[in-house]
């Protein structure tokens, strides 16, 4: 069989290594004689996998004692709901910048508890697709918080600097960055990330919030998505996706013997640059995005010539590089290389490319 890499944006690959332990031990886990996905949430065994999964992500992510760490269900589109229902109290508004697709999602959800303050960050520099720098957004005094998306999976786009904005609560959608380089996690009041790309499987949604903002929810809103119910009954309120949240927990582990966060964000960071530089140094293809606002995770591309955009695909997914098709919103390709992309993956599509361009260009 072809070695096939893949760029799908999510669910995305997972680590080989850990796909193989899975596979060793599906039938018979810790000698139990049974799956690990068929044993009670509440067994002695499963709460140690539990544990031990938030403590190594807590070590990974430097997470300070006084953050709760959920794990909740209802992907990153739940919390566009939750972060209003729990985070409002009384106030009426929220500031919600919108620099994507993911950021204004979260905005018309939003709409349904607030009057959300947008603000618009999209704008263009030397031709090019950017977002205005963090010291250019005005933020406003009546916002219960401010909500971005650093990593927009779709545009392509990311905001890299952390956020410095004094006492307001600060909440950051990761889904897509989550993990791929290290963050000062203080600077934030909620972090939340859907775990199909850089966590694990689809089906588990991780929320870190700064423990003084519980207890302010919506009595309306379903007690399964409250923070504080959730922190109260360690993520165990309703039955949790026990096979997710086990798996998650082999890819922090993996994480850490590849040398934590650092290491990561530095293989990223090469991955990345092969990458762009292929795109920049050819004629052939095209990213329109600014450099500073260049996205290490989800790399949007077009063919300069879209009538090759078939002719590319097919070829590409022969030679074993798949899910390439750009999200129809935007068209052309993307590749998404999150943490468990090799660079031989990124090597394989770069050279794939060149030979391509050689051929029709
Ligand atoms: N935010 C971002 C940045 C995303 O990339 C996605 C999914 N691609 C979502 C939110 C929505 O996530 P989910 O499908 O898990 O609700």
């Amino acid at each position: 069989m072809t070695q096939v890499f893949n760029f799908s944006s999510g669910p995305a690959m997972l680590p080989k290594a850990v796909l193989e332990q899975v596979q060793a031990e599906l039938l018979d886990w810790q000698g139990l004689g049974t799956s690990v996905m068929e044993i009670s949430h509440r067994s002695k065994e499963f709460i140690a996998v539990a544990e031990t999964a938030e403590q190594d992500l807590r070590d990974l992510l430097a997470i300070p004692a006084h953050y709760k760490v959920l794990f909740c269900q209802g992907g990153a589109r739940a919390q566009f709901a939750a972060i209003p229902a729990n985070l409002l109290g009384s106030a009426k508004h929220a500031d919600y910048i919108d620099g994507g697709y993911w950021a204004h999602s979260a905005i018309n959800e939003a709409q349904k508890f607030c009057t959300p303050n947008v603000i618009d960050i999209k704008t263009t520099e030397n031709g090019k697709v950017a977002l205005l720098p963090m010291n250019q957004w005005q933020l406003n005094d009546n916002a219960a918080y401010v909500h971005y998306c650093p990593n927009e999976t779709i545009d392509g786009t990311a905001i890299d600097e952390e956020p410095d904005f004094g006492d307001r609560v600060v909440v950051a959608d990761l889904s897509s960055t989550i993990l791929s380089r290290p963050l000062d996690i203080n600077r934030y009041g909620v972090i939340y990330a859907g775990a199909q790309k850089n966590i694990g499987p689809a089906g588990l949604t991780l929320v870190i919030v700064r423990e003084d903002l519980l207890g302010k929810t919506l009595q309306q809103f379903p007690s399964v998505l409250d923070f504080k119910t959730l922190a109260d009954n360690d993520s165990m309120f309703n039955t949790p996706p026990t096979f997710a949240w086990y798996l998650s927990g082999l890819v922090f582990k993996w994480l850490k013997a590849q040398g934590g966060i650092a290491a990561m964000a530095k293989h990223n960071q090469a991955k990345a640059d092969l990458l762009y530089s292929t795109i920049d140094n050819s004629d052939f293809y095209r990213n329109t995005v600014l450099e500073r606002n260049r996205s290490k995770m989800n790399v949007p591309f077009q063919l300069t010539d879209d009538k090759l955009d078939k002719l590319f695909l097919d070829e590409s997914v022969a030679a074993g590089l798949h899910a390439l098709k750009g999200h129809r919103v935007v068209g052309g390709m993307r590749a998404s290389i999150y943490n468990a992309m090799p660079l031989e993956g990124v090597q394989a599509l770069t050279n794939f490319m060149q030979d391509f361009a050689k051929r029709h260009g």
